[in-house]
């Protein structure tokens, strides 16, 4: 038994899922002519309340086609300093919008509506660039999971009208997020101009995330798609794995928070770790006491078949998901109790 917690993005779909797709109606998704597509772009701007959702087979187009839509090359997005697009995304923001971002010393990947003010370039001090765009990520990947403050993310909503600022949420692991606050996927529209969702975090899908966001700026979505080579034809077959996953593999994200809070009791427990991030989601991050060797502790964890990987600066990571069964969870825990 392999036990694979290095992310989320391992899950495979199941039977179920697979049903789906076989049996998925498809046509050429470039034409728009795709039902299946059709449908979960369908839905998920629904859920969100939005008028428009577009299909992108990576989390990481969705969010630099939101980059492009909301900038000019020369311009500048706020975002925080564990941010996937400012980390994750291969410098996707430079090279695709030839923009910078002003980085944000935020707390576990969130930051302030205080820290947002202070961040704004002066729009008529033109030595500086222009800011367009605050990014906001819930939950936070690098930041362990973390879920923002509603409220928070109200207020910097204010902030963004009052300086003509685009506002984009990196929803990557919204749905997270969503189960664990009881938040809906409405409110998060009602706030954001656009919102990115992956479909292949711990939801089982192969692929697939959504960018939702209001007719005007998403008009020019379908374009950027295409201009990142993200214009797809039967992806039908993909879609109905997404469509699959929203009924499905939502409310049980649930079963993932517990085993990750369970994990980190056994783990905040042991001589050798010297920290446990606070647990709210599916992801576990763990600081190891300065004696123990970071090498060492993956590789004795790997001889047991159990699979984490390291962050940086002593950091290391684990995360829950679909196919991280009860069984495997009860094998970890006891290994971990006796390690
Ligand atoms: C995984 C992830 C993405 C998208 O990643 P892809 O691998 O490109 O699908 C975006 N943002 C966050 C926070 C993520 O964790």
């Amino acid at each position: 038994m392999i036990i694979d917690l290095r992310s989320d993005t391992i899950t495979k779909p199941t039977q179920g899922m697979l049903d789906a797709m076989l049996s998925a109606k498809v046509g050429d998704d470039v034409y728009k002519e795709d039902p299946t597509v059709n449908a979960l772009e369908e839905r998920i701007a629904k859920m969100f309340g939005k008028k428009s959702a577009l299909f992108f087979p990576t989390g990481s187009m969705a969010n630099q086609a939101a980059i492009k839509l909301h900038t000019n090359p020369g311009e500048q997005v706020i975002c925080d300093k564990y941010a996937h697009i400012y980390n994750y995304e291969g410098g996707g923001a430079s090279f695709n919008s030839g923009v910078s971002c002003k980085l944000i010393d935020g707390h576990r990947g969130m930051f302030t509506v205080k820290q947002v003010v202070e961040s704004i370039n002066p729009p008529d001090f033109y030595h500086s660039p222009l800011t367009s765009l605050v990014a906001v990520e819930n939950t936070t990947n690098k930041g362990g999971g973390a879920c923002w403050d509603f409220e928070e993310i109200k207020k910097i909503r204010t902030v963004c009208n009052e300086h003509n600022l685009g506002y984009h949420l990196d929803g990557a692991r919204l749905w997270n997020a969503l189960v664990n606050t009881n938040e809906t996927a409405f409110q998060y529209g009602e706030v954001f101009d656009t919102i990115s969702v992956c479909l292949s975090k711990g939801l089982g899908c192969p692929i697939g995330s959504v960018l939702v966001g209001d007719e005007n700026i998403m008009k020019g979505a379908i374009r950027i798609r295409k201009i990142f080579g993200g214009g797809m034809r039967q992806v039908g077959y993909l879609a109905a794995a997404g469509l699959y996953a929203l009924d499905h593999h939502i409310d049980r994200l649930k079963q993932d928070h517990n085993k990750a809070k369970e994990i980190g009791e056994v783990l905040g427990s042991l001589s050798q770790i010297k920290t446990v991030e606070p647990i709210e989601t599916n992801i576990i991050i763990f600081e190891l006491d300065a004696g123990v060797s970071e090498t060492e502790f993956v590789q004795k964890l790997a001889a047991n078949n159990i699979h984490i990987i390291g962050m940086g600066s002593g950091k290391l990571r684990i995360v829950t998901h679909l196919d991280y069964t009860d069984a495997m969870h009860e094998k970890l825990l006891s290994i971990f109790a006796n390690l």
